[in-house]
């Protein structure tokens, strides 16, 4: 028997456009993967960025150059996937589809969700919040609406009206804010200005002030700001941890990114040792790899999983929401399944 691993594109597409402080799109390119062994098939997921220099293309060359025949019958993801990293270096959205897909076969294979796996406690979860891309004030007023149910809002800023989208939203809800600002904070005066301003919003923290290459600016900024921040794009994996422990609050920690679980897990530990704290955080993608991450939830003091929640053609159904909470399900692997 032969491990088989297969793609397919799928375009995800948003119910309105997701602008943030560097890009609009109204629908996201996506690459989902099967790993297919002894009549059991695992599911995984690619939503790639081209912040990070993947695009569908590259993520299906980088499968091109994958090949498990070497690994004969044995499906050990530690072995697999130090193959798949050593294959080239980047492409962390491709290999976190394969590494998805792996995890999802295993957990099937030994009938256990994976939080079950690891031994996570799924009432220990934190509320989830819900994206507010930057938008007119129209439509900030209606996607308010819209997320009605969820607790907690997360609000992408980092451009020019900053401060009049935050006061359209004070108008309709005084619930929890999150500030993403994407980077788009480029002068470290303007961010602690905007910041002090924040403050006086119930505003719970700011994500990524200010752009990854500013790492001094960024210091700078946090032992000024009354606000805890949280690092993004300054980021990606747990060999990243220490060059930004005392520049920061947290990390948001993404399975594109990473890599993919096993990544993502060791970035738990690392972010422990370091002293920060822990999001669980996505890209626009589906309930697939939105249920992947979601595994992971019991350790994170933060909840940012709602690529889903934006898509209105998910091809999969996988975890549930409830008053802002997600709900692990007892199925095996990621349980999710796919949509007729
Ligand atoms: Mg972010």
């Amino acid at each position: 028997m032969i491990m088989n691993l297969r793609v397919a594109t799928y375009d995800l597409q948003l119910k309105h456009t997701f602008t943030i402080s560097r890009s609009a799109r109204k629908s996201v390119p996506v690459v989902f993967c099967e790993f297919e062994h002894d009549g059991i098939i695992g599911r995984g997921e690619s939503s790639p960025s081209s912040r990070y220099n993947e695009s569908v293309q590259t993520v299906l060359k980088f499968f091109e150059k994958i090949n498990l025949k070497r690994f004969g019958n044995e499906v050990d993801i530690p072995r697999i996937m130090d193959y798949i990293n050593q294959v080239d270096s980047g492409n962390s959205a491709a290999k976190a589809a394969i590494d998805i897909s792996i995890h999802d076969w295993i957990g099937k294979k030994e009938g256990v969700p994976l939080w079950k796996k690891w031994n996570l406690d799924k009432s220990k979860i934190p509320i989830t919040s819900f994206t507010i891309g930057i938008d007119s004030p129209d439509l900030i007023s209606q996607k308010v609406k819209e997320a009605e149910e969820y607790p907690i809002l997360k609000v992408k800023l980092g451009v020019a009206d900053d401060l009049e989208i935050i006061k359209i939203i004070r108008k309709h809800t005084s619930k929890l804010i999150r500030v993403d600002a994407n980077e788009g904070w480029k002068i470290k005066e303007e961010a602690l200005e905007k910041i002090m301003w924040l403050v006086k919003q119930n505003i719970e923290l700011i994500e990524q002030p200010m752009p990854a290459t500013q790492l001094d600016d960024i210091k700078w900024l946090h032992e000024r700001a009354g606000l805890p921040l949280i690092a993004d794009e300054s980021v990606s994996n747990s060999a990243d941890i220490k060059d930004i422990a005392g520049y920061f609050d947290g990390i948001n920690i993404k399975l594109m990114k990473a890599g993919g679980l096993r990544e993502a897990y060791k970035m738990i530990e690392e972010a422990k040792k370091n002293n920060l704290k822990i999001m669980l955080g996505c890209m626009i993608e589906s309930s697939l790899a939105i249920s992947a991450a979601a595994q992971l939830l019991p350790f994170a003091d933060y909840a940012d999983l709602d690529g889903n929640l934006l898509i209105s053609n998910d091809p999969f159904d996988g975890v549930k929401y409830q008053d802002g909470y997600i709900k692990l399900s007892d199925e095996p692997g990621l349980g999710v399944t796919k949509r007729l």
